[in-house]
């Protein structure tokens, strides 16, 4: 039996597919672990959800009001754990997808937290740097009773960066009376944040790249889907690696260079005009084209729903590596399975940003800071023991990584579950 999860929305709404699709990930590893249908119920429904409305002072004097969401999934490890959104299309079906992956995720990779998630059905681009303070600082005010450094604690994502998690500290320590610098996660450095955070998402994808290359890079041709804090990183240090990366996009169009960007290049252009369209050292390349380029391996790090069973039979890459939440749906998943492709999920390839927050969170408790070399040494053991763990039950019990993953994800947090019982 699977649970009916109610959308909010009365057309089928990109968060109501990632719903969709995440209900089925933990409908199937359910099955695999022989889950009671209670169990999986309760793994079924988020633990708390709220959805505020966020009043904004625009600097005309006009007001907008935005709607805004935060989603804890499941706090039964830890407190809960995942970033927060500003998108035009977020909605309360995608905050709860990501919400859940950020749970089986927390599991995967051993950190001691629920999964949780935030967001703000906003364009950031259309709002001044003044408006979306007041924005995010309204928001946090609406959240303040979730979230705390032992209860809940946003981090970056799509749309929000270091200076949103700036404002959301000092509101909430406003509010405290007093400066709490582990209720958020990529923070500036100068206000408690950690050496590696900004790079560590991006990191983490390379050494799962790496690991499920299973060859040298040298050579290995690679395309990028999205040129945000998670895509640029990645795209560098796989050219730093020795990859030839050929293609990237962001919202705005591609670029393709047969013998290799120049990533540093593409990377000062794009903060000099906002956008990758327009880059003269490479031809311009479609969106859609990008995800099937016959390149050895494509990293999505853009939005959910990117590989679909439209596009999937069309993609040709041999290895792709999940940089963004949920961007191959379930349909597509079979066919690129069928195709023998292999995907390093979610999950697991782009769990380096929560592993780093939570070393962030550990210094910030315990007022003290670690080196960058340690971080990334900490970061590498936790990716690479998670890749060695889902790897080998993935050959163990003939499944694919995805499959794999969240049968290791969801079977801790269920274990969690049974250890604790149920109260009352
Ligand atoms: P971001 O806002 O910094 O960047 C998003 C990028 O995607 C931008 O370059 C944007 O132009 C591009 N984009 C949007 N739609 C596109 C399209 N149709 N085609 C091509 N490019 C498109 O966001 P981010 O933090 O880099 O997050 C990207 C993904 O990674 C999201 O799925 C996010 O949930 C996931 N993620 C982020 C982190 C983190 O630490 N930031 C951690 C884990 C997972």
């Amino acid at each position: 039996m699977s649970v009916m999860v109610p959308s909010t929305t009365p057309a089928q709404s990109a968060g109501n597919e990632a719903l969709e699709s995440a209900l089925f990930q933990l409908d199937r590893a359910a099955e695999r672990l022989g889950l009671d249908d209670g169990l999986r119920n309760m793994l079924a429904t988020p633990r708390r959800s709220l959805t505020v409305s966020v009043p904004v002072r625009r600097d005309d004097g006009n007001m907008d009001v935005v709607q805004g969401y935060r989603v804890q999934h499941n706090v039964t490890r830890g407190p809960a754990k995942g970033g927060i959104r500003f998108h035009p299309a977020t909605d309360i079906d995608e905050v709860t997808a990501l919400a859940m992956w950020m749970t089986w995720k927390c599991a995967l990779v051993g950190v001691p937290y629920g999964g949780a998630k935030g967001g703000v059905t906003v364009d950031p681009a259309q709002y001044t740097t003044q408006e979306l303070e007041r924005l995010t600082r309204r928001y946090v005010s609406e959240i303040l009773p979730l979230i705390g450094p032992d209860k809940d604690i946003p981090a970056p994502d799509v749309g929000t960066n270091e200076q949103t998690m700036a404002w959301i500290m000092d509101t909430y320590s406003v509010s405290a009376g007093y400066a709490v610098p582990g209720v958020v996660t990529g923070k500036p450095m100068t206000l408690g944040g950690s050496l590696g955070r900004a790079a560590a998402t991006s990191r983490g994808v390379q050494i799962a790249a790496l690991a499920a290359l299973g060859r040298a890079p040298e050579g290995v041709t690679v395309a990028v889907q999205g040129f945000g804090k998670v895509g640029a990183g990645a795209a560098q240090f796989l050219a730093d690696a020795g990859c030839k990366v050929v293609a990237i996009s962001d919202v705005t169009g591609g670029v393709y260079a047969a013998d290799g960007l120049d990533v540093a290049a593409l990377r000062a252009w794009v903060a000099e005009t906002g956008m990758v369209r327009g880059y003269r050292d490479a031809d311009e390349l479609g969106l859609d084209e990008l995800l099937e380029l016959d390149v050895d391996v494509l990293v999505p790090a853009a939005l959910e729903g990117a590989i679909t069973e439209a596009n999937a039979p069309r993609v040709r890459a041999r290895l792709i590596v999940e940089g963004a939440n949920g961007p191959t749906t379930p349909e597509a998943d079979r066919i690129l399975a069928a195709n023998g492709t292999v995907i390093v999920p979610d999950i697991l390839a782009n769990a380096g940003g929560v592993i780093v927050s939570y070393l962030e969170w550990v210094q910030n408790l315990q007022a003290f800071s670690w080196t960058e070399s340690q971080i990334e040494r900490k970061l590498r053991d936790m990716m690479e023991s998670a890749y060695g763990e889902v790897k080998s039950v993935a050959a163990e019990r003939d499944l694919t990584l995805r499959e794999a993953a969240h049968v290791i994800g969801v079977g801790r947090v269920a274990e969690a579950h049974r250890m604790r019982g149920l109260y009352p």
